[in-house]
């Protein structure tokens, strides 16, 4: 018998699981297929972005993330050194540029928090299987499939015995080596492997150790080792990272034994007491795939595109990737959108990806300067005397690492450009990578300003979006929230119209909303459900009921591509 879903999610990494959670919370009947029996074991990942966060925050998952992950913010600063217990090369304190801390709190309801993907993760499981229309199944791998007009039939193979699963849509999560990608026939532009690492996990008490100062992250520099130890908890969990040539050692040749010597060089401490978890060997590469899907299959995180992860780029973007798909999906699969829609994932996550890529190899260049610099013979006086102009020199290139620890412009400051989004002809303000510059430009990311709702209860206006399309207005006026309502029904379109202002649900704190948003009082701004600007309506409009038709019916792809274009131009011009 044939087994049956809307959307089957092949791959349980993080991104395949957040696919499956968004999808839930839309109501979509998803199977995620896994062949793993569980979790990844090795952490991988361990920086959240903020921006990540805020999608957790929609899905109510991100204070259990903040609390597994265990690290507290005076552990937000990155140090070089010869060795724990040697000597301090340079430091980048992220919490010191008390200015640059302001305004990122001001860019977002959500910080950064450090997480490991091992503990996420359980969390986003726990959450998927929260919904009631979402099934996970381990233990069961993806053998082929096939798709046809109608959808995509999937091969499952679960305890050497195969059964069927029909899908309308399928969503490929299935990581780097994405056997869907191959089989679809999408090649990938991707580079050699270019640096290769062993990544060891450990417990370990490191406090004594540390005499007071703690660090997220210690390069380390000697004639030992050239390694980042890094920490997953702020107490007892560790990575340390080696650098190796494997023209010189081989991965095998890392045993526990030996790992654990490197570690003890690392710290400067020969009986420092470490058990060891996992060992991964690893390498830095880039790949991004020709296409992002074809016809009725869908490519997301790294089955997509892979970075190195000098920047922590590589789960944060696919979870992106998984918020932008969803809601799509859902109002094609609720016949609330036509099926194009669905070609504006890839236009608006392969510019990401590749923006991604660019940045994550020159923060990549800018490690490697300080890389190049430890050559055996300089590293090998680095703790004398002889070593003091090597010194200096690191401390000097470790001043032009702070991009890669600072990317608020990178993870906010991206503006879609498709046909899911009416342009309003205004110019793009570009973020830089660290300095994300608050717009509400159709494409935008919504900003964030903080409101108080009527119950006295503080919350982010982002905290308004995540499941439909909201019209955000002033409470001034009325007009707008009926057109908006008198639209949803008319269309059968899951929206909401929400009014800010003295005496309504919600009042600003602040911040004024509309100058953020770069509204009057008789103006309005349409938010799509993964939290982007569809339109923004800087003023009263002749007839709201029509320019909100219009405008859905363009971004939902269901007027004649050509049409949708003169009338959203029409509206933007209005
Ligand atoms: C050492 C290291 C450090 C990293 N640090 C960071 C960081 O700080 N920040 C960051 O954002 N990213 C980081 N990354 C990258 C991050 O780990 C990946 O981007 C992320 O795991 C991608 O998630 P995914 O769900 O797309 O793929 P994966 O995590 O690879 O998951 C794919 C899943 O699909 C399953 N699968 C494959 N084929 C099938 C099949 N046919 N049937 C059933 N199941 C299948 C696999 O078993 C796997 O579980 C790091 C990676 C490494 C290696």
């Amino acid at each position: 018998m044939t087994e049956r879903c809307e959307v089957a999610v092949v791959g349980g990494g993080p991104v395949g699981l957040a696919m499956a959670l968004q999808l839930g919370r839309l109501g979509v009947e998803t199977t995620l297929i896994e062949r793993r029996s569980t979790f990844t074991r090795h952490p991988k990942a361990t920086g959240v972005h903020a921006k990540t966060m805020e999608i957790f925050r929609q899905w109510g998952i991100a204070p259990t993330i903040r609390a597994r992950g265990g690290l507290s913010p005076e552990w937000m600063s990155v140090t070089w050194v010869t060795r724990v217990l040697g000597l301090h090369l340079g430091t980048i304190d992220l919490l010191q540029d008390t200015a640059r801390i302001q305004e990122a709190m001001s860019h977002s309801p959500e910080f950064l928090a450090w997480c490991s993907q091992d503990v996420i993760e359980p969390v986003l499981r726990e959450a998927a299987e929260h919904q009631k229309t979402v099934r996970i199944c381990y233990d069961t791998e993806c053998a082929g499939f096939v798709q046809d007009d109608e959808g995509v039939t999937l091969r499952i193979a679960q305890n050497d015995r195969e059964r069927a699963l029909h899908c309308r849509y399928l969503v490929a999560a299935d990581g780097a080596h994405s056997e869907i990608r191959s089989a679809l026939g999408i090649g990938a532009s991707a580079s050699a492997a270019f640096d290769h690492h062993i990544n060891v996990c450990f417990r370990a008490e490191l406090a004594p150790y540390f005499r007071g100062r703690r660090h997220m992250m210690w390069w380390i520099a000697n004639p030992d080792t050239v390694g980042t130890l890094i920490t997953l908890n702020g107490a007892d969990r560790w990575i340390y990272q080696i650098h190796y040539r494997p023209t010189e050692i081989s991965s095998v040749d890392f045993t526990p034994e030996a790992c654990v010597r490197t570690i003890r060089r690392a710290i400067g401490a020969d009986t420092v007491d470490i058990r060891i978890e996992s060992i991964l060997p690893w390498h830095l590469d880039h790949a991004l795939a020709t296409s992002f899907g074809s016809d009725r299959v869908f490519l997301v995180g790294d089955a997509a595109h892979r970075f190195p992860p000098t920047g922590g780029f590589g789960m944060n973007s696919g979870i992106g990737d998984a918020h932008n798909l969803a809601w799509k999906l859902a109002a094609v699969l609720r016949g609330q959108a036509g099926a194009t829609l669905l070609d504006t994932y890839e236009a608006e996550r392969r510019p990401i990806a590749e923006l991604n890529i660019r940045q994550s190899m020159i923060n990549t260049h800018r490690v490697d300067e300080i890389g190049a610099a430890l050559n055996p013979r300089d590293v090998a006086s680095i703790e004398t005397d002889e070593g003091a102009a090597l010194r200096r020199l690191i401390a000097e290139k470790v001043l032009n690492q702070r991009e890669g620890y600072w990317s608020q412009g990178q993870q906010f400051g991206y503006v879609y450009e498709s046909s899911a989004v009416l342009g309003d002809g205004t110019a793009a303000e570009p973020s830089t990578i660290s300095d994300y510059r608050k717009t509400a430009r159709p494409g935008a990311h919504a900003p964030h300003a903080w409101l108080i709702r009527s119950d006295g209860e503080r919350l982010s206006i982002v905290d308004l979006f995540g499941d439909r399309f909201v019209l955000v207005t002033s409470n001034e006026d009325q007009s707008w929230s009926d057109a908006m309502a008198s639209v949803a029904s008319q269309l059968g379109v899951d929206a909401k119209a929400v009014r800010i202002g003295d005496g309504g649900e919600y009042r600003e704190e602040s911040e004024s909303w509309l100058t953020l948003y770069g509204l009057t009082t008789a103006g309005a701004v349409l938010v799509r459900p993964d939290g982007h600007v569809a339109a923004r309506f800087p003023d009263a409009v002749s007839d709201p009921v029509r320019t909100l038709s219009i405008c859905l019916e363009s971004i939902l792809a269901r007027m004649h591509q050509r049409t949708a274009r003169a009338v959203a131009g029409a509206v933007s011009a209005a």
